[in-house]
């Protein structure tokens, strides 16, 4: 494709990349004493070590990037850096199905991910670097699992769990996919097992107050995804009976429109199910259990339904109400019982056609269930698993001890190594002989906190973390970056700081937010579907990369479409990114290749209405593309950078039509131009600004200059 072409990114993106961290430029700088910068944490979630970035990843890391590079230009400290999500059974399967080594597997990874975000030109600080199953990072898992304990934030409890077959673990109900493991795409059934639970719904209530708090600033869209999670349902609660007197408490939001009603719908995790299952059903119920969720309302024509035989009566409603188990309660209210209302909600429309005998009672007695009702809350989030059966993870830091029963490890003893699981060890409490714990944490708990690992310089970790003093320059953080299927981690990385909050470890994080913004972008699809390694399409960015050149990929993914929207991966975004780049690399290399003209603060001399036309473009561009930037509108500062090129063309040529050629003083509005050009793609193209730059014949920087101030041009007229 470039062959013959002027512009040759292979023969200088790596360069500038090796200057860049050879020059330590990505280092969060010191404050000034005298004037303090603003601070601006710019946070990217880490990759699991797959070995291969994927589209998804250049999307986020394009977008973080170009917002890191701009604060860094308009004068902030910035921190910006990544880490490996090394634990957690993507890595320890990707490893056993190929005979290898986890532990040698990720290492690999992570160094071959490593050299694929380095080529994308990232401006990540490398020294901040973590990895979760490196020892100085587990140490802290384990600690903090210990203060979750002593918070009354873990706890282990019997319950239903998700449970794949195939991986042979416990998974939480965000890893179950439309009823299949979203690791192997197997079935999953849900068993009642012990294990270890996060407490998420003890922030419920100060997470919704935030959410629905008017006078928060924050984006609309990342507000929803974090009340999508919640799953707040108003409505009210009722007294059902059964004949022998046995009573249950039903839900409803729909309390106005009860006329239909028909049933009540039981959730097979209700703490009283079993209550309400005699002998001749169970085998239903736990076939159901066997037989994989369908949780997704779509799928109300194929969700299970098993008939308790028992018929429930509820005052002011004038007839039996039978009592189904099913699933389909879980998603749409929790843990709970409901009254199936057809005429009200879609899916119990689709299960009441189901139900040949279940019709709708013959009245309602609107008083009496006004009377009887109790304005009630329910919230389809539910406590988190926290426990796998798998060895690569962070140790449960637990002595299982035959007289004292769980025993927290002394803090001392830490970290834990994968080795420890299982091994003899004398009780800690007692000194009894007792048992290390052999299950692990899901890689969801690293999660818990590894957003803020970045803020703690990696010397310093062995010894200090969650107090470390750098944490209280840089939360809460500026920015958060991540795709759409973040907010479930989103959400419980908030939990998580309003834990450390109430424990007195984060005083001055009074509302327990860790972010001050967050965009949630979507993701990138390719041929009408997601991208993923699982239905074969997937597009390799390492390859692009080397074909185009990085700055034409990051390009391609900005311009593509809105953070906020999906968009289609087409080579066709690609081509019109190069044409671009090329026609950049030919203009500029024509209009500041020589000594005499350079921009260099003389500004365009506006005596002329062409050039004072140029010089309006220059501003409009320059407030557009910051504004976009601003507002994290990254492919509108992109589209409005990139076409600026256009207008200096556009002057060009009206110069040459009304003058028959270019003056010296055009020349320098043109220079002037382009400079500006360069200044305000450099955050998204950052490579073939520095290497265009360069040719003006000084040591300058493109991507470390200064943010171009408004008013650039007018500001610069000379008399
Ligand atoms: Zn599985
Ligand atoms: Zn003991």
């Amino acid at each position: 494709v470039l062959e013959g072409a002027s512009y040759q990114p292979s023969s200088f993106e790596q360069r500038w990349q090796q200057t860049w961290e050879s020059q330590d430029l990505f280092a969060p700088l010191e404050d000034p004493s005298d004037e303090p910068r603003s601070r601006s944490y710019v946070f990217v979630p880490p990759p699991f070590p797959t070995g291969a970035l994927h589209m998804g990843h250049v999307r986020s890391y394009a977008i973080a990037d170009a917002y890191a590079r701009y604060c860094r230009a308009r004068g902030d400290t910035v921190l910006f850096s990544i880490g490996f999500d090394s634990f957690g059974l993507p890595a320890e399967l990707a490893a056993e199905a190929r005979g290898e080594r986890t532990a040698d597997w990720v290492a690999r990874c992570c160094d071959e991910m490593s050299v694929q975000l380095r080529r994308l030109g990232l401006s990540f600080d490398w020294s901040r670097v973590y990895d979760t199953s490196d020892p100085q990072m587990y140490r802290w898992t384990q600690w903090l699992f210990l203060l979750l304990r002593e918070q009354g934030m873990v706890y282990q409890a019997t319950g239903w769990t998700d449970w794949c077959e195939a991986c042979d673990t416990a998974l939480a109900s965000m890893q179950v996919e439309d009823g299949s493991c979203w690791r192997c795409h197997g079935p999953v059934k849900v068993v009642k097992r012990t294990q270890w639970y996060l407490k998420v719904t003890a922030y419920v209530d100060e997470n919704e107050r935030r959410m629905s708090d008017p006078s928060v600033p924050q984006e609309a869209d990342w507000q929803a995804s974090q009340r999508t999670v919640l799953g707040r349902v108003d409505g009210v609660e009722l007294a059902a009976r059964a004949d022998d007197g046995r009573r249950l408490t039903v839900f409803t939001p729909h309390r106005e429109e009860l006329d239909s009603v028909c049933c009540v719908l039981i959730s097979p995790r209700h703490p009283e199910v079993e209550t309400w299952i005699g002998d001749e059903v169970a085998p239903s119920v736990e076939a159901l259990r066997k037989g994989g969720w369908e949780r997704d309302e779509r799928d109300a024509a194929n969700v299970e339904l098993v008939d308790t035989g028992v018929t429930l009566r509820v005052e002011g409603i004038d007839g039996p109400l039978p009592l189904l188990v099913t699933p389909a309660v879980d998603s749409r209210y929790g843990e709970t019982a409901v009254l199936c209302v057809p005429a009200a909600d879609r899916t119990d429309a689709v299960i009441a056609d189901r139900l040949a005998g279940a019709k709708a009672v013959a009245a309602i007695d609107r008083a009496t269930l006004a009377a009887a009702a109790r304005p009630a809350t329910r919230y389809r989030i539910r406590d988190f698993v926290i426990s796998r059966q798998r060895e690569w993870g962070t140790l449960i830091p637990i002595v299982e001890c035959p007289r004292c029963g769980p025993v927290p490890v002394p803090r001392s003893d830490l970290p834990l190594g994968p080795e420890e699981a299982g091994r003899p060890t004398p009780c800690p409490q007692c000194g009894s002989e007792a048992r290390r714990e052999t299950d692990t944490l899901d890689c969801h708990f690293d999660g818990l906190w590894w957003w803020m690992a970045n803020c703690v310089p990696a010397a310093d970790r062995d010894d200090t973390m969650f107090d470390h003093p750098e944490l209280e320059r840089w939360l809460p953080g500026h920015c958060l970056i991540w795709g759409a299927d973040g907010g479930g981690y989103v959400f419980d990385q908030r939990i998580f700081a309003k834990v450390l909050r109430d424990a007195g470890i984060w005083p001055w994080l009074e509302d327990g937010e860790p972010f001050e913004r967050a965009l949630l972008h979507e993701m990138v699809r390719f041929d009408g579907r997601k991208m993923s390694k699982h239905l074969g399409n997937v597009v390799e960015p390492v390859a692009l990369m080397s074909t185009w050149g990085a700055d034409a990929l990051r390009l391609t993914v900005l311009l593509a479409a809105s953070p906020r929207r999906a968009f289609v991966w087409t080579e066709g975004g690609l081509r019109r990114s190069h044409e671009f780049l090329s026609k950049l690399w030919d203009y500029a290399t024509t209009w500041l290749g020589s000594d005499e003209r350079r921009g260099d603060g003389e500004g365009i001399d506006t005596s002329d209405p062409l050039r004072r036309r140029l010089a309006k473009w220059c501003d409009a561009a320059q407030r557009r593309v910051s504004e976009d930037i601003e507002s994290l509108s990254l492919h509108r500062a992109a589209h409005n950078a990139v076409e600026l090129l256009d207008k200096i063309e556009t002057f060009e040529s009206r110069v040459v039509e009304q003058r028959g050629s270019v003056t010296d003083k055009d020349h320098d509005a043109i220079a002037v131009a382009v400079e500006l050009l360069l200044e305000l793609v450099a955050p998204f193209t950052p490579h073939i600004c520095d290497e265009l730059w360069a040719m003006r014949g000084d040591d300058e920087l493109a991507t470390a200059r200064p943010w171009p101030s408004g008013d650039l041009a007018l500001s610069r007229t000379s008399a």
